[in-house]
């Protein structure tokens, strides 16, 4: 305990004297997050100095070994360090799918020469990945991917679709899965590549949606050269590479969606404030007994969520890793998420009917595309029918 103390106190010092001054009470701006590589506009000019010095002392992924340029920090010094951030409202240095989906599993099947290579790039935010899973005819049967890689001599030519494929145009890198097998079980024929979005052969075309901006691509492969060693696991041993990605993505939205937005981590509660703003109060009370009730089972709910959300990523900073209970967190977090979206709608009343224009104020403009952007919680990574079927047959044993 007295290591753990000694260990805040030099945290304190060290975010005291360098962390930019600039980006303190910046820890809640969606816009300050950094998600690296190099076509990602930087949000703040301080944004870089700050990814630089956490990523010198390991701290964009302090958990993960020092070996490959993490931080090496126990559980305990992580949550330190995280209250130290938060102390300063420091924005986390970094985020994106390098740390939340694959970097994990370049830990858990990379060869030690990919460690080598792929997590201190991840660590410093030098690539930004996106990911080609879903294809036009394989979403919830995920299985069923036909983009196919064929080996000619240390390559594979890779040919086919990906859809829904975020941020694929500011994405460096992108981790996929190819078939590489016909003559088996789908599942058995798949194998998980590591591409290099420059590669010859590789095209990118942004999709629109109705929420406004998209982050939505397709990406198609034309005869692209992608060397074998950039295989993880081995050739057709991709579907296990993919399931255990899965997890990493699914506690990944739950976390985002579900389970950091509670009020005791900001100073003041939107929610709260956006209540006495629209609907005013009554006898020191938000000024509609129905909304005033639902907003409490909002709060409990997500305090609650948040907690169990807080032990699972605990665990998963001490070693563990997600499994299909996973799929528990996934569902309870995206609903979660939706709900409180639509109780906003209705907080807001008719001032959440603008999209654009100066009548309305910006919060109020954003909202709209907020709860538009929540209807996709609940089938990004795997919908919700499916996590129930997971559920179902992995975690209760049901029968099918
Ligand atoms: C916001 C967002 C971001 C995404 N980002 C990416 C990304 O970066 N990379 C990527 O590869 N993909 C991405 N996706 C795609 C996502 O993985 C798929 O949308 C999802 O897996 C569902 O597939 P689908 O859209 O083809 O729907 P379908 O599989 O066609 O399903 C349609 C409906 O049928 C239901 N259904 C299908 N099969 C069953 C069944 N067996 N039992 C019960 N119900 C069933 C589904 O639940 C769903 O409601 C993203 C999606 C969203 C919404």
């Amino acid at each position: 305990m007295a290591d753990l103390e000694e260990f805040r106190a030099s945290v304190r010092s060290w975010l005291e004297a360098n962390a930019p001054k600039s980006l303190r009470g910046k820890m809640r701006d969606p816009a300050a997050a950094f998600w690296g590589g190099k076509k990602t506009k930087l949000p703040y000019p301080d944004s870089k100095p700050w990814l630089d010095m956490m990523a010198e002392r390991g701290w964009t992924i302090p958990f993960w070994p020092k070996e490959y340029g993490g931080g090496g920090l126990s559980k305990e010094e992580t949550k330190v360090l995280n209250e130290e951030l938060a102390r300063l409202e420091l924005p986390p240095p970094l985020t994106g799918f390098g740390i939340t989906m694959i970097g994990p599993t370049i830990l858990q099947y990379g060869t030690e020469e990919q460690k080598k290579l792929y997590i201190p790039q991840i660590i410093k935010g030098e690539i930004r990945w996106c990911q080609g899973y879903s294809e036009p005819n394989a979403g919830s049967d995920l299985a069923n991917i036909q983009t196919k890689a064929v080996v000619d001599g240390d390559d594979y030519i890779v040919n086919g679709q990906k859809i829904w494929t975020s941020f694929g145009d500011l994405s460096d890198w992108i981790f996929m899965l190819v078939r590489t097998n016909w003559e088996v079980k789908k599942q058995a024929g798949i194998t998980f590549l590591l591409a290099d979005m420059e590669s010859k052969g590789v095209e990118v075309r942004p999709i629109k949606l109705i929420s406004g901006a998209s982050p939505f691509c397709e990406v198609f492969f034309e005869d692209v050269r992608v060397p074998r060693h950039q295989i993880l696991n081995r050739e057709n041993g991709g579907w296990e590479v993919a399931r255990a990605l899965l997890g990493h993505e699914r506690t990944m939205i739950a976390n985002t969606f579900g389970g950091r937005q509670s009020s005791t981590e900001t100073k003041e509660n939107p929610m709260e404030a956006a209540a006495k703003k629209y609907i005013g109060l009554q006898d020191g009370k938000i000024a509609d007994d129905a909304i005033r009730q639902r907003m409490a089972q909002n709060q409990i709910d997500e305090q609650s969520f948040l907690l169990t959300v807080q032990r699972n990523s605990d665990n998963i900073k001490a070693g563990h890793r997600p499994g299909p209970e996973t799929s528990i967190f996934k569902v309870y977090g995206t609903e979660l998420n939706q709900r409180r979206q639509e109780l906003m709608l209705s907080i807001f009343g008719p001032e959440c009917l603008g999209w654009e224009g100066d009548g309305f104020e910006k919060n109020e403009l954003d909202l709209p595309k907020v709860w538009l952007r929540s209807r996709g919680n609940t089938l990004e990574g795997g919908s919700s029918e499916i996590q129930l079927n997971i559920i179902a047959k992995q975690v209760l044993g049901l029968p099918d």
